[in-house]
């Protein structure tokens, strides 16, 4: 078959890779001028695991992994409240820090290089404009002029998917749900380890419903995701990609906040990378119409609060291809294409609802915000710890049950290569 990929994030790539090796003429397109290979730590975690060892990623992916030992939590004077070290043991659930932390761009590039070498072509600046379906064809309309046709298109595009505007079509509402007032912002400044301080991940809950996580990855700065709910005010009235603005609003919120919240949001006001996110999930009730299919944060987003986004990228991507690879040959023009798109939603709709279950219920509307609420949270996160309780099982949704990785003998098998 003849694919079109848009987007060359982590499921566009991981699909490209898959699609490639089964012998498909792959063209991925990303909207940027190059890879994007920003961002800051994302994680692996339960299936996501054992589809990026079916892919032969387990060596590479080891060697650019961050170490990072676990979690503490703080309270405002920066008192270890509570500690969750990672578990390297490679049984049971991960923790809050997993086995398999990697930076964003790092994990993006390593797709990115496996798929390439496969054969998928990367075509970079150029985004889809108009697409039209006509019997087994997809006519496809560039915003760099060109015009061609394809046997299937993926819209791999990310939270704000244009594909997904454009399948659902201008009557349809659009599948993305916002989580109410929920606002998480993302950057690194620079904050030098001290002597003695371990590769830890630092949280931190402030009152009136503000958090604050630090991590690092080099011994310089501090990865920082800062955020909270708020449905009035400045940051609230922020106009999205106003980074200037979003930046102000949110030092105005963490002003006296405790901890190092003042140390961190000056470090904010110089950040090259800032990104504020209005946070929300992509809730659909199929993810393909004839030859257009959606995977990823475009068909599911299942917010960072579930720990799952990446995860669930690489099993989606891997579901597509393996229905593909069962469904149509590479010689026959996509004959079985509808029974894999429908093998695909069969199969991954199980696990993205569980996923997906109590995110919107969950939110930071429920958490405590007084100083005496932290307090009690505080002390019963201290026990949780000390007796080791599996609390991630339940806040995080790496668990998925009843529901089996499908192994496909139609997939070719991935030798583990460390370098490219
Ligand atoms: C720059 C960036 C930084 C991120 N940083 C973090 C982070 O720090 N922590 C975290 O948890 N998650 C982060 N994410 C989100 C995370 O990567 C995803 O939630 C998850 O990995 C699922 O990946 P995805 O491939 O579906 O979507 P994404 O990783 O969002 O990839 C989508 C890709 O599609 C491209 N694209 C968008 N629109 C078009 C278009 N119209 N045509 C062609 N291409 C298009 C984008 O540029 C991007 O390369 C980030 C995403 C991006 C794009």
């Amino acid at each position: 078959m003849k694919v079109l990929i848009t987007g060359a994030g982590i499921s566009g790539s991981a699909l490209a890779f898959w699609l490639a090796k089964l012998g498909h003429t792959v063209t991925v397109i990303e909207r940027f001028p190059s890879l994007r290979a920003t961002g800051l730590q994302l994680d692996l975690r339960g299936h996501g695991i054992e589809v990026m060892k079916r892919m032969g990623l387990e060596s590479a992916y080891r060697a650019k992994a961050i170490a990072e030992q676990g979690m503490q939590v703080v309270d405002s004077s920066g008192r270890r409240r509570a500690w969750f070290p990672v578990n390297n043991t490679g049984k049971g659930t991960q923790s809050f820090s997993t086995e398999w932390e990697l930076l964003r761009g790092d994990m993006c590039t390593t797709l990115y290089e496996r798929a390439s070498r496969e054969g998928a072509e990367y075509v970079f600046g150029t985004t889809v404009e108009k697409v039209m379906q006509e019997g087994e064809l997809v006519h496809v309309w560039f915003k760099n002029g060109r015009t061609a046709d394809f046997d299937l298109v993926v819209g791999a595009d990310g939270v704000g998917s244009r594909m997904r505007k454009m399948i659902l079509g201008s009557e349809t509402k659009d599948g993305f749900v916002r989580l109410p007032g929920l606002y998480v912002a993302y950057f690194t400044c620079k904050l030098p380890m001290q002597e003695g301080e371990q590769n830890i991940a630092t949280m931190y809950t402030a009152t009136n419903k503000r958090g604050i996580m630090t991590r690092r990855n080099n011994p310089r700065e501090v990865q920082v995701y800062i955020g909270g709910t708020v449905h009035t005010g400045r940051l609230a009235d922020a106009k999205p990609g106003d980074v200037e603005e979003e930046k102000e609003a949110l030092a105005e919120l963490f002003q006296g906040a405790g901890w190092r919240c003042d140390e961190i949001v000056r470090g904010m006001r110089d950040c090259k990378d800032f990104y504020c996110e209005r946070m929300g999930m992509v809730k659909l009730e199929h993810w393909s119409n004839g030859r257009i299919a959606l995977t990823g944060d475009a068909a599911w987003c299942p917010t960072a609060n579930t720990g799952m986004g990446t995860s669930s990228s690489m099993v989606g991507a891997y579901i597509l291809a393996g229905e593909i690879a069962t469904h149509c040959s590479p010689s026959d023009g996509g004959e079985g294409l509808e029974a894999a798109l429908k093998g695909y939603e069969d199969r991954f709709k199980p696990f993205m609802e569980q996923v997906q279950k109590g995110v919107e219920e969950g939110s930071w509307d429920n958490m405590p915000s007084s100083k005496f609420g932290l307090g009690v949270m505080n002390i019963l996160l201290g026990i949780v710890s000390f007796f080791r309780i599996d609390i991630v099982k339940y806040m995080l949704k790496e668990k998925v049950y009843d529901w089996e990785l499908p192994a496909y003998k139609e997939l070719p098998e991935c030798k583990d290569i460390a370098n490219m």
